[in-house]
């Protein structure tokens, strides 16, 4: 499906970019693995490597644009070209409004907003610059959708997240980028999987039609699709990845 493309996956090494990066590796693009955590970075791309697929790890803090930059050019540096950017590193904090810190937020915000915007402006500039109109993919949330108490900084990245895509989208088509949105629901990752005490992956799972959470390999399938050619007429949406979470 994706033979020779070359892709940066920011939040690499767990969940969501861990199964992209394995899912796009076996359709034959290589990848940069732009993460945070050198294990779960290092790690991925050895699981790429043992299925004979190219990846490089490049450790990535996505709240610093230099940080960004850097994963960009090595993909560059490495394989020549950008044709895919997935800006998908997020954290969660979880807590009631009324006790959400301003830190709890601040990072939040510079994470899974500020991470995107990053890259969408480097993989932007680099695209045009290369004269190779690829495509950006951000991941948001059915959190920029709907409202669910104690996620207030979430939401406000995620919603934020959803704009920028529609609105990059129209810049970036004089040349020829597209930019597109996933909304996963509820995806059994860590991301959730560290409240469990809280019941938020039953909540989450309660909220999909088939009851259950998603597997990120359910999701990386949905990524993989909307990087092929078959997929250039979706441009500027957000496309729902939540087994049409509904219930609250
Ligand atoms: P995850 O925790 O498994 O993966 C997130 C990855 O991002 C981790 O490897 C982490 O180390 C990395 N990361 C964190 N901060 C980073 C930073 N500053 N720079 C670079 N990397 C960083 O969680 P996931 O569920 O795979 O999350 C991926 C994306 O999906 C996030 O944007 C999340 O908000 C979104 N999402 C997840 C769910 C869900 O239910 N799991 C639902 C909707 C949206």
């Amino acid at each position: 499906m994706l033979e020779g493309k070359v892709a940066v996956i920011t939040g690499a090494g767990s969940g969501i970019g861990r199964a992209t990066a394995l899912k796009f590796a076996r359709e034959g693009a290589r990848v940069v693995a732009a993460e945070l955590d050198e294990r779960g970075g290092e790690g991925v791309v050895r699981e790429v490597r043992s299925l004979g697929g190219e990846a490089v790890f490049v450790r990535t803090d996505v709240s610093e644009f230099a940080q960004v930059e850097d994963a960009v050019e090595r993909a560059v540096g490495e394989y020549g070209t950008l044709d895919v950017m997935f800006n998908n590193a997020g954290i969660g904090h979880y807590a009631p409004l009324l006790e959400h810190e301003p830190e709890h937020y601040d990072r939040v915000v510079r994470v899974n907003q500020y991470g995107v915007y990053y890259g969408i402006l480097a993989a932007g500039r680099k695209m045009v610059a290369l004269k190779n109109p690829g495509l950006i993919i951000n991941t948001a949330s059915v959190y920029a959708f709907l409202a669910s108490p104690g996620v207030i900084g979430y939401h406000a990245a995620k919603g934020a997240v959803k704009m920028m895509t529609q609105a990059a989208a129209l810049e970036l088509a004089p040349h020829g980028i597209r930019v597109v949105a996933i909304a996963p629901g509820g995806v059994d990752t860590p991301i959730i999987q560290g409240y469990k005490d809280m019941g938020l992956g039953e909540r989450l799972a309660r909220g999909q039609m088939r009851r259950r959470l998603q597997t990120p390999e359910q999701i990386a399938g949905a990524v993989a699709l909307l990087a092929t050619d078959e997929a250039d007429a979706i441009n500027g949406s957000v496309v729902m990845t939540d087994d049409g979470y509904a219930e609250f």
